[in-house]
């Protein structure tokens, strides 16, 4: 339903009270958009609710009326997930931002879905623990949309996705039920593990309403790492050799093109002596210093084996921030060319080729456009940023980048890799979804959300039509 009428909103208002239940045109451009430009916001409403039993009748008027929902967390999306453009009813759970029931025996506290990621990290701080999941936007971004969109970020490499710490999951249906999966059990094979599938479903099977989240032993003293290598065939054969003596905490890669924007942009010195192509960013426990002696030899042997063209270990929490933050700028230092943005994935071993053709082959056909390469160097997500030229308007640029996204597709789709490594499907890339699920997959996946969601309410249009 379009614009539903005044009784509708009547009746929404009753249940979150007159201040809770948003329609001014601000409200409504602010609840309507995530971190993509693309889309105009227009929802209907946006509706806060204190608590889940609000959620529950919200999701049932709405169901009454066929009004499609579209849940809503810090809006830190980059692929339309969050966008309500059709006149929806967005469920913002900002509200829901309960951190409670912590137990340090079973080491789980259970959260409301609108806490966000930091608030967590900070939670678990306090109770000398640790929540792991960790990316540059984890100040805004709150926990039902790290579910809902199974965020990774920069720790995937030694802690993995969301997915592998969330114990339980409290869920409103489609028909305003409530389910409550999984209740923190370690073990549970009794049938379908439907939290699994509501995890990374973006939305769509139901809004998640509470998590009991797993945390995890602090790591102790953490040194960083910077390399500087010659092509990713290299980068790759160091990262062996490092990851052999020393466990990782986090493993993330830069091209010269990422590092020069951010140094320009923040009026920052070179970190390294020798100017390199490639870099990592190595993250590891100090282990009272025999970590670093490991790091050290190897660092000096991949040197005089020449795959090395320098690297820097710090030497003080100082420096080890100031290491990452040339990682953590890369994005904001790219936004003035509002670049276009593929977030793709292959197996680690596969980056160096996989890199190298979608490099050549859109140097080929699109040599007016600069690529820049960074990301997840451990786990295979690289974000591919296409810059707009200043010369071409940013509707022209959009449309050329919708046929360069399906040449990328192409090569994504012969590496066995996919379009949509961590920041889901949303809107933006439903048309990349072809390219890494097959058509049996995605037929299963619709036959899923009707089961889920028979009216097409929540979050209808994302992810696949
Ligand atoms: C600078 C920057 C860096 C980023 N880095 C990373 C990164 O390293 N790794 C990564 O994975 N992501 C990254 N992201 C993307 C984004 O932060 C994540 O996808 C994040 O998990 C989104 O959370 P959110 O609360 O902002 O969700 P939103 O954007 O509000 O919503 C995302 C999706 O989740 C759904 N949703 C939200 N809340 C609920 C709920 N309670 N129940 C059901 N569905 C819900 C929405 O409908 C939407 O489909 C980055 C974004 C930015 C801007």
């Amino acid at each position: 339903m379009n614009n539903p009428g005044p009784a509708i909103l009547t009746q929404l208002r009753a249940v979150v009270g007159a201040e809770w239940l948003l329609t001014d045109a601000d409200a409504l451009a602010r609840y309507g958009v995530d971190q993509t430009t693309v889309y105009s916001a227009r929802p209907c409403a946006v509706a806060l609710p204190a608590d889940v039993g609000q959620v529950q009748a919200l999701v049932r008027c709405a169901a009454e009326h066929h009004l499609a929902v579209v849940p809503s967390g810090g809006r830190t999306g980059l692929s339309g997930g969050a966008v309500a453009t059709h006149g929806e009813l967005v469920l913002a759970l900002d509200r829901l931002d309960h951190v409670e029931d912590f137990n340090p025996i079973d080491r789980t506290v259970r959260c409301g879905a609108g806490v966000v990621t930091q608030q967590l990290q900070a939670f678990a701080a306090e109770q000398g623990l640790f929540y792991p999941v960790d990316f540059a936007s984890s100040g805004s971004s709150q926990l039902g949309g790290n579910i809902a969109t199974n965020a990774g970020g920069i720790k995937v490499i030694r802690y993995g996705s969301t997915r592998d710490w969330v114990r339980g999951l409290r869920v409103v249906t489609a028909a305003g039920e409530l389910l409550d999966l999984n209740r923190g059990l370690v073990k549970n094979n009794a049938g379908f593990d439907l939290r699994h599938l509501i995890i990374g479903s973006e939305g769509t099977l139901g809004v998640v309403v509470e998590a009991t989240m797993r945390l995890a032993r602090p790591p102790t003293d953490l040194a960083v790492l910077l390399l500087g290598a010659q092509d990713m065939e290299a980068l790759l054969v160091i990262l062996q050799a490092f990851r052999e003596p020393i466990p990782l905490t986090a493993c993330e890669f830069f091209s010269d093109r990422a590092l020069a924007r951010v140094l320009e942009r923040h009026a920052l010195a070179r970190p390294l002596d020798a100017e390199a192509p490639c870099y990592a960013l190595l993250e590891f426990e100090r282990d009272n210093g025999a970590a670093v002696d490991n790091a050290l030899q190897v660092l000096e042997r991949c040197m005089a084996q020449g795959l090395l063209l320098d690297g820097v270990v710090s030497q003080s929490l100082a420096q080890a921030d100031a290491l990452w933050r040339l990682r953590e700028l890369i994005s904001e230092s790219l936004a003035p060319w509002v670049p276009c943005k593929g977030d793709l994935s292959v197996r680690v071993s596969q980056l160096p080729a996989f890199m190298a053709e979608v490099d050549n082959t859109l140097g080929r056909r699109y040599p007016e456009f600069e690529l820049i390469w960074f990301g997840h160097l451990g786990d295979g997500n690289m974000h591919l940023n296409i810059l707009k030229p200043a010369a071409m308007g940013v509707e022209a640029f959009q449309q050329r980048c919708i046929a360069l996204m399906q040449c990328v597709g192409e090569i994504v789709q012969r590496y066995g890799g996919s379009l949509c490594a961590e920041h889901g499907v949303g809107l933006l890339k439903k048309d990349g979804l072809r390219y890494s699920q097959s058509q049996t997959e995605i037929q299963l996946m619709k036959q899923i959300k009707r089961v889920f969601d028979p009216q097409g309410i929540l979050n209808p249009g994302k992810i696949f039509d």
